[in-house]
């Protein structure tokens, strides 16, 4: 057994583990990353159905158009493979191996169109996202996982330092046309794909998710640039405010400094045992206390692997205690309307030996034309 498929059978073995806990019968994996994080098989995203079905008490089957199937590696060990041809019905097939099992669990991103089909074919089922199973478990990284998620996020950071260094002009040029060159960077340092390059600048600095658009960055503006990527399977995602073409106006130095010193504390809470709220607190608490506290819009962080947003999510009200693997972002960010904004985001894995921030460029406050 390789590496990789020895990872997937163990997970196979914590997600069966983790539907008799919670009583799911059968697990029902389409679109989205569950399906690769526990085949290695990614489906499209079409018409034709493709879906693992994985019974608590039976072997699991992998319905697929006959077409697609010469790309799917089988391994008997984890999967069986039932291709589909064009004039069978896909649904009924996964009726079928559902059997009288009731209580199912079906991917969060499968499509409404199969979802609906399947309910009518088994109308005395239960449903719920398979998420409730698979989320907790997809959250903690193994150490394969983990060093994918370093490497992703240490070409990120080339791409940061470039920023920080001069490399990417802004002055004079377009949002749209530095988001491109953020992109096209991202993608020369090993990313498979652009995930994202947000550029705010000026007064769009204070929108977190603003569209990078038209508008010339002049002297004397914040940038925001928030980006990442796929790299081999898992995301990077890193934001770096800077300054233009001169000394930072002192009400926006006075806004970095806070936030850079709220980054930093929530990066030093996030140790294994710590309740991801705790650590949303340990950024909001230096914020509030220099009244910047409205500014502050968002979450502190979300959970990150195959998918850029996943659990853990760090913000009020989740309890749940970091536990070794966990990887996630710590972005907090302040965000004055009609003015300037920054953010700062790192990714961090919790670790027994303290927090492991992946994104290292540097934090202070850089002046760049
Ligand atoms: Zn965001
Ligand atoms: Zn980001
Ligand atoms: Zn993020």
């Amino acid at each position: 057994m390789s590496g990789a498929v020895a990872a997937r059978s163990g997970r196979l073995a914590r997600v069966r583990k983790a539907m008799a806990d919670r009583g799911v019968d059968a697990l029902l994996l389409s679109l989205g990353a569950d399906l690769p994080w526990l085949s290695g098989y990614e489906a499209m995203p079409l018409e034709r159905l493709t879906m693992l079905v994985v019974p608590v008490d039976a072997q699991a089957t992998m319905v697929v158009p006959r077409l697609e199937a010469p790309r799917v590696e089988l391994d008997d060990a984890i999967f069986d493979l039932r291709p589909w041809a064009e004039h069978e019905d896909p649904v009924a097939i996964v009726a079928g191996l559902v059997g009288d099992r009731s209580s199912l669990a079906v991917s969060d991103r499968a499509w409404a169109t199969f979802v609906l089909a399947l309910q009518r074919c088994m109308p005395a089922a239960s449903w719920r996202v398979s998420s409730e199973v698979t989320g907790p478990l997809r959250a903690v990284k193994d150490a394969a996982e983990v060093e994918a998620l370093a490497t992703a996020s240490a070409a990120a950071d080339r791409v940061a330092a470039d920023l920080l260094g001069g490399a990417i002009p802004l002055i004079g040029r377009s949002e749209r046309e530095v988001s491109e060159d953020i992109g096209r960077r991202l993608v020369a340092q090993g990313h498979d794909r652009v995930n994202f390059a947000i550029v705010g600048s000026g007064p769009n600095s204070a929108s977190p998710h603003h569209e990078p658009g038209a508008r010339r960055i002049g002297p004397g503006e914040a940038v925001v640039c928030d980006f990442g990527g796929t790299y081999a399977g898992y995301c990077s995602d890193t934001t770096r405010t800077v300054w233009t073409g001169g000394d930072p106006d002192p009400a926006f130095a006075e806004l970095y400094r806070v936030l850079q010193e709220a980054q930093a504390a929530s990066v030093a809470a996030a140790t294994v045992g710590t309740a991801c709220e705790a650590v949303d607190s340990a950024a909001r608490g230096p914020i509030e206390a220099a009244g910047y506290g409205d500014a502050f819009i968002h979450r502190t962080g979300h959970g990150i692997g195959l998918e850029e947003h996943e659990d853990p999510y760090i913000v009020a009200g989740n309890a749940t205690a970091l536990q070794p693997g966990h990887a996630f972002s710590v972005e907090p960010g302040i965000y004055l309307a009609g003015r300037f904004g920054a953010r700062i985001e790192d990714i961090v894995v919790a670790a027994e030996a303290g927090p492991r921030p992946l994104n290292v460029s540097s934090h202070d406050l850089t002046v760049v034309d």
